[in-house]
């Protein structure tokens, strides 16, 4: 069994079939979901989703491109619901910062600031913490440590692979692995996952986002975290089910949910 730790089913590219999306996810044993947030106006839709279906449970939190959005008693309003399961995803990314020099500081300033009161939230309401990292590796992890996230610990999207990333594993954080895995050109990915403590391995899809192989360039369902397992089976060099239970119970450590 598998359990998809990040897909935005809340998106609207799942507006129209999402009853089926989940089922054929249902169908190939991916038995459970967490949707994080991104958007904060997606919020409801994603609540919505987790009061109907039991596996599936929700994330309140502000993605660095949405930080204009940011509304921290919006969140805390959501927090207390009983399938809010973590904060996030909040992180930060400086793979689209503007060009100019000032801007570039202030938006960096901007999204360290949500970022940081994001922390303080998981905290103070005892959440684990969803993590965006994108070509920001040692800034992200010189707030996680200043912060001392490691009172709640966490997941961290492997976007970038970067090696010191790794030392987050000694501050209670999870790596979560997607279809970056299987993609050709994943080279670092595949270098660095063995190095990863199996005890701290999940798996994902980002849906409707990062496709795996051989799907690129179509919409992304929780479906496909089936080729994600199989992937990381074949470079861990264990066997599928193995891979699944490890990953299983490193879900359910962390998110302290009944998946
Ligand atoms: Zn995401």
């Amino acid at each position: 069994m598998i359990i998809d730790t990040h897909c935005h089913l809340n998106d609207k590219r799942f507006e129209n079939d999402l009853e089926a999306v989940i089922q054929r996810a249902f169908d190939a044993d991916v038995k459970g979901m967490i949707i994080p947030g991104a958007d904060p106006s997606e919020l409801p839709r994603a609540v919505e989703i987790a009061e109907k279906y039991d596996n599936i449970y929700f994330a309140v939190g502000v993605h660095p491109y949405d930080k204009e959005a940011f509304d921290l008693s919006y969140l805390e309003e959501h927090i207390t619901h009983p399938k809010c399961i973590a904060v996030g995803e909040c992180g930060l990314d400086y793979f689209r910062l503007p060009k100019e020099e000032a801007q570039k500081e202030a938006d960096k300033a901007a999204q360290k600031e949500i970022f940081r009161k994001q922390i303080d939230l998981a905290k103070r309401y005892k959440k684990p913490l969803i993590v965006h990292i994108r070509e920001a590796s040692k800034d992200s992890l010189d707030i996680l440590i200043e912060e001392n996230a490691r009172e709640v610990g966490g997941v961290l999207h492997c976007y970038n692979a970067s090696p010191i990333l790794l030392e987050l594993d000694a501050h209670g954080f999870y790596y979560g692995i997607g279809g970056v895995v299987t993609f050709k050109n994943a080279k670092k990915l595949v270098e660095i996952l063995p190095q990863i403590p199996q005890n701290k391995l999940l798996i994902e899809t980002d849906a409707p986002y990062l496709t795996p192989h051989p799907h690129r360039g179509e919409r992304n369902e929780p479906f496909y975290t089936t080729l994600v397992a199989q992937k990381m089976a074949e470079i861990l060099q264990i066997d599928r089910k193995t891979l699944e239970n490890i990953v299983l119970e490193n879900t359910r450590r962390l998110f302290k949910a009944f998946f």
